[in-house]
């Protein structure tokens, strides 16, 4: 008996963690008492059910009162029931030293996570890099838990799935659908919340438990994490806001003058050395003065951007759209012919002319609640010797032909 307890002092003097420590007790049962089929289960949360080998019988082990675990086995002798009685309290006390272990080594891997999302914060801005990162890390650390990053569309004030990249959850879809503020569903198993920062909400990380209803403890991780990642993710936004701002125009979103000129020059330049062909078109709004003056400048506004936006929808991807001045709009259209481009402005000035704009939202006042507006166009097709200038120039030349001819019309220039 005396010499069994020397060898168990042994092994758990020797084990270090769960795995090794559950091994190594197998090993001695089965040496010293013939038990064929052993499992050390860890009560690592209260009332958690044993799973393992049905025909079992266990031996609790206590931590002052309460059960922290089981030994189990597949039959108990009186003489392994002896044995228990002393050395139950010896193995109790190496499995609190290795629930301890576990969580400090929890504690240190998620101090580590949350300081690589904040490096991440450092060096990354971009949203679409950004995620990703954040995403594969928290999978990481957060290994029992599914876990979903919700975005804020500001547009639409809708959220949408930025990590990973489905989720088809029907539960998880409808907590989206209705979020309002943090909330545990599922019986504590599924936690939802908001990822604010400075006040902003910016999105939603939701965490769903594999295994068993989620702790405080891991309440208190996934609420560090959240904070964590609003506040990358915020960092993110402003710098595309930036970004935006710089190159975009902030009432249609398309490339602004300067952004244009830009894009005009590496588009010349393209054609030429490719030898494609390349049409610039010139456009401005018939009569825009008048909307101004009778509906006043906001319905003014909002002319422009529904302008802007059925030229975005008539245009291929590679296609390019510009605010050149206040209503007057550019487009270059790559590896196109003036037949070719002659069409997309004939399509175009079609659309818009039987565009009805509603105005009532933004004009209660106005007695007319319906709008319409022409557009008058100019293009051209670029010549080996035209520099970048003359591509909008010679377009520009012809939609003032458009204008003097009666407006509301598509003039090609031949040059
Ligand atoms: P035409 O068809 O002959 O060009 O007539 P027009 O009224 O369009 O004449 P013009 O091009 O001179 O007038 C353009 C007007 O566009 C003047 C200006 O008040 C208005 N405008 C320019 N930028 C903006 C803007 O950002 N918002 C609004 N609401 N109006 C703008
Ligand atoms: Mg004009
Ligand atoms: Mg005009």
């Amino acid at each position: 008996m005396l010499e069994n307890f020397e060898k168990l002092s042994i092994i758990l003097n020797e084990s270090y963690n769960e795995k090794s420590l559950n091994s190594s007790l197998g090993e001695f049962f089965l040496q010293n008492f013939g038990i064929d089929k052993f499992s050390l289960e860890i009560n690592k949360k209260q009332n958690n059910e044993f799973t393992n080998f049905e025909d079992s019988l266990k031996y609790p082990i206590f931590k002052h009162k309460k059960s922290i675990g089981s030994l189990c086995f597949s039959s108990i002798t009186p003489e392994l029931s002896d044995f228990l009685k002393i050395a139950s309290s010896f193995i109790s006390l190496k499995v609190q030293n290795v629930i301890l272990n576990d969580k400090m080594q929890k504690n240190i891997n998620f101090h580590e996570t949350m300081k690589n999302i904040a490096k991440i914060i450092e060096t990354q801005y971009e949203l679409k890099y950004v995620i990703p990162i954040i995403g594969e890390m928290i999978d990481k650390f957060f290994e029992n838990y599914l876990l979903y990053i919700y975005l804020l569309n500001e547009n639409t004030s809708e959220f949408y799935l930025a990590w990973p990249i489905a989720c088809k959850d029907p539960k998880i879809i409808d907590i989206i659908g209705n979020f309002k503020d943090k909330i545990f569903t599922d019986n504590r198993k599924t936690l939802a919340l908001p990822l604010k920062s400075e006040g902003k909400e910016v999105g939603i990380l939701v965490a769903k438990s594999t295994d068993d209803k989620i702790t405080e403890k891991d309440e208190d991780y996934l609420e560090q994490l959240a904070s964590q990642i609003a506040t990358t993710i915020n960092r993110a936004n402003v710098y595309a806001e930036i970004l935006k701002h710089a190159t975009l125009d902030a009432l249609t979103g398309f490339y602004n003058r300067r952004q244009l000129e830009e894009r005009i020059k590496q588009e010349v330049a393209n054609a030429k050395r490719q030898n494609a062909p390349l049409c610039g078109i010139m456009t401005d709004i018939d009569f825009f003065k008048r909307v101004n003056d009778t509906y006043g400048h906001a319905v003014g506004d909002l002319v422009l951007k529904t302008i802007a936006k059925i030229i975005r929808g008539q245009l291929r991807e590679y296609d390019i759209a510009g605010r050149y001045g206040g209503e007057e709009f550019s487009i270059l259209l790559p590896f196109t012919k003036m037949s070719e481009a002659q069409m997309v402005a004939e399509r175009l000035r079609k659309t818009i002319e039987s565009k009805v704009i509603d105005i009532s939202k933004v004009n209660p006042e106005s007695e007319t609640k319906e709008i319409s507006v022409t557009l008058s166009l100019g293009i051209y097709e670029m010549k080996p010797d035209d520099n970048d200038e003359d591509l909008l120039k010679k377009a520009d030349k012809a939609l003032y032909e458009a204008k003097n001819t009666g407006r509301n019309k598509v003039v090609i220039q031949n040059d």
